[in-house]
């Protein structure tokens, strides 16, 4: 059954007002997220911020429940943070390492985990080992069945980069992580509602995803699914009232689940507004949110090639909704802003953002499109124009 795209756009309220070509920043919201969200701050604002709470204690869990189905783990399973990279972090410091251990990454690591990565390194000796591209630009997954042995701690990845149309093979990555038995990582924050994404297919044993991006949640929201079985060798470096209990002696006891990866305090409204958004993917289903998505990107990307004067940069055997692009003799951030003035939303790609990549390709900054399923071939179109004139003044 096709999309009923004119539905979806009027329930957007943003694709009155531009071509939104930035998800991959920070999605639209629908009608139906924005309402859940102003409705939960007016009850706070009524009644009180915990009795609003109270009241809707049952659609705050069900959350957990709904992040679930869409990764394909369990609700116990799932940890609420304000965004992916505080998932990520209480992942990633939550375990040990000890000198001569080894760290696995790929060239498409996000700058933020590239930071932790060398903190870690520098206080316990850990080294990190870049796993190399295949011809394609994507992680070279023999490079990695050869690199991976008994010094591997992690192995940390990300799913769609930041920085490109890239889809990383996370299933085949996860073949080799669980043959070896070293844990896997997975940073999914672009993939998660751009496409499926199954922890049981991909065979990771954490995953991090961001509201704001591809699943259209409200800003500040995020979260971590730890596969079960990783409990055991994790250990929380946040211990608080909501993360464990005190056993009324000079001790505590972990939260059981992924919920003592957590902190007490939450935005309520943003985390009913994330289950809202995380509902209309699921019930949209992510398999066409997926095929229209990534079918967007590839005819934006197929006619930006076409254009004299413009060339697009992403990598990959398997590319997704992000496109990034260069106009000659043209800085991208004056490209981005041309598009501004024509109303098309996009942003451009940061070289300290992914340190590896750029230290590989020196390409960056791109300028970065990236459309969703909402979007419209006329939009692209548009945009294809906008940028065939900002090309042909910048000769
Ligand atoms: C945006 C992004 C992050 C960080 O997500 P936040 O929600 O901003 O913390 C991590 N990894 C990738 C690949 C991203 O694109």
């Amino acid at each position: 059954m096709d999309m009923n795209i004119d539905a979806l756009r009027g329930d957007t309220p943003g694709t009155a007002n531009r071509v939104h070509l930035n998800n991959a920043g920070a999605a639209l919201l629908s009608r139906r997220t924005l309402d859940t969200v102003t409705a939960h701050l007016e009850l706070e604002a009524a009644i009180g911020g915990y009795e609003a709470a109270r009241q809707e204690q049952e659609r705050i869990d069900a959350t957990y429940a709904s992040l679930a189905r869409l990764v394909g783990g369990r609700p116990e399973e799932v940890a609420l943070f304000d965004n992916s990279t505080h998932a990520w972090n209480a992942a990633f410091y939550a375990m040990t390492f000890k000198p001569g251990d080894r760290i696995l990454t790929g060239r498409d690591e996000y700058g933020s985990s590239v930071l932790a990565y060398f903190q870690v390194a520098q206080r316990t000796g850990a080294e990190i080992v870049v796993v190399p591209d295949d011809e394609s630009g994507q992680l070279d997954t023999a490079a990695l069945a050869d690199l991976i042995d008994e010094r591997t701690r992690l192995v940390g990845v990300t799913h769609v980069p930041t920085s490109g149309g890239l889809v990383n093979p996370a299933a085949e990555i996860g073949r080799i992580t669980r043959a070896a038995g070293v844990p896997f990582l997975l940073d999914a924050t672009q993939s998660v509602g751009q496409f499926p994404v199954d922890v049981a297919a991909i065979g990771c044993d954490l995953l991090t995803g961001t509201g704001r991006k591809f699943l259209r949640g409200p800003r500040g929201t995020g979260f971590l699914w730890v596969r079960h079985e990783a409990l055991e060798y994790l250990d929380p470096y946040v211990c608080e009232i909501e993360s464990a209990v005190w056993d009324g002696e000079r001790g505590f006891t972990w939260r059981p689940g992924a919920r003592r990866f957590e902190t007490w305090e939450k935005s309520y409204a943003d985390v009913l507004g994330l289950d809202t958004a995380v509902r209309q993917a699921l019930d949209l289903g992510l398999d066409r949110i997926g095929e229209r998505a990534v079918a967007l990107g590839a005819y934006l990307r197929d006619r930006l090639d076409d254009l004299p004067g413009v060339t697009t940069h992403d990598l990959g055997a398997h590319r997704c909704a992000i496109v990034t692009a260069k106009v000659d003799g043209l800085p991208a951030p004056e490209v981005a802003a041309a598009l501004a003035r024509h109303g098309i939303n996009v942003t451009t790609t940061v070289p300290e953002h992914t340190q590896f990549d750029t230290e590989n390709r020196g390409v960056h900054p791109l300028v970065r499109l990236s459309p969703h399923y909402y979007n419209t071939e006329t939009e692209l179109d548009r945009t294809v124009e906008v940028m065939a004139g900002i090309a042909r003044s910048a000769r």
